[in-house]
């Protein structure tokens, strides 16, 4: 669960729903300062020497907000429409998208405006009607870690619940999913962990939950009827990798309950383009990221920025363990893909 070092609330906020509830659960704590904006210059009251000492103290900033742009972006391939209920994560990934993705504000910013945002949402069910319109809830942000705080996801799922036309996706690297166990989601979500070796996690995942609890949470949410699904990603091919990611996957089929056995996965390899490797050297100045360009293969991009992945070889060598792994342990698993 987040627990952040300062909150902010823009104009307005403190007359919600959500930001008097964000409001009441930090105006005792002592070592949460509290800030009413004035302005949009959040960047302002974020302390810190350089890059670094900003990029730390933003994952430690919650700011409370309305979503001001009513406007979806698309979210190809994996759903139709993103869904705006947070932005930012209070991970340290070092190779988190959202390095890139976010710049310089890697604060987590909630929105309090979610009936409004729900309003938008059934505006974007009924034009694709008869078709069925998917909504992803994590594409820039870990959605998550707040959810004690705004009970946001827990509302997005009852309304898809009810929407014979919708379905609503989200992955997360946490484990606070105690609120979402008893909404009424009609099997029309489906939650997915993404999932990593310990030496990964350790490595590079900072400030997540552990492998075991991100299981045991999968665990929770497939009793309570949700559609669940693996991530596993990034894929690192380092030294004694495949052993490492057959024990994860062993793993998996030792702690999920028996009758668990329909599982979804995902597997996507580590990739990177200029532009993050930059990013992450400077915010993450002695990363130990596997990022020398010589070792990997560069793949154009369709917007001219290209990325760096294992080569041709290494990739196909890397689809056909997993692909023979899985289907051993979890035989009735859905591979969606493995890129
Ligand atoms: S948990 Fe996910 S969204 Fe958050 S920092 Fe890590 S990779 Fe990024």
């Amino acid at each position: 669960m987040f627990k952040p070092k300062r909150v902010m609330f823009e104009k307005g906020t403190l007359d919600t729903e959500i930001g008097k509830k964000i409001y009441n659960a930090f105006k005792a704590n002592k070592n949460v300062e509290i800030i009413n904006l004035t302005s949009n210059r959040i960047k302002a009251y974020i302390p810190g020497e350089d890059l670094s000492q900003q990029y730390k103290s933003g994952k430690q900033t919650l700011v409370v907000s309305f979503r001001k742009s009513l406007k979806f972006q698309t979210c190809k391939p994996s759903a139709n429409y993103q869904l705006p209920l947070v932005s930012g994560c209070m991970g340290q990934c070092e190779y988190c998208y959202l390095n890139t993705q976010l710049g310089d504000k890697p604060f987590i910013r909630v929105f309090v405006n979610i009936d409004e945002i729900l309003m938008q949402t059934k505006k974007y069910i009924d034009e694709r009607k008869p078709q069925i319109t998917i909504f992803e809830g994590a594409a820039t942000s870990d959605p998550v870690p707040v959810e004690p705080y705004t009970h946001s996801l827990k509302k997005t799922i009852e309304f898809i619940g009810k929407e014979d036309k919708a379905r609503f996706r989200f992955v997360t690297k946490y484990n606070d999913i105690e609120g979402i166990l008893d909404a009424k989601h009609n099997g029309h979500t489906e939650v997915r962990f993404s999932i990593n070796t310990p030496r990964v996690i350790n490595e590079y995942e900072h400030y997540t939950a552990s492998s075991d609890k991100r299981i045991e949470a999968a665990s929770k949410v497939a009793y309570a009827g949700y559609r669940i699904g693996f991530i596993i990603a990034p894929v690192f091919l380092y030294d004694n990798w495949k052993e490492e990611y057959k024990e994860l996957i062993n793993s998996l089929k030792e702690k999920l309950p028996k009758d668990i056995d329909k599982v979804i996965f995902e597997v996507i390899s580590h990739r990177y383009t200029t532009k993050a490797k930059n990013r992450i050297v400077s915010i993450f100045p002695k990363t130990t990221l596997p990022m020398d360009d010589e070792n990997r293969k560069y793949k154009y991009g369709q917007f001219g920025y290209g990325k760096y992945v294992y080569t041709k070889e290494e990739l196909q060598e890397m689809k056909d363990f997993f692909q023979k792994e899985i289907k051993l342990v979890f035989p009735k698993s859905i591979i969606k893909y493995i890129i």
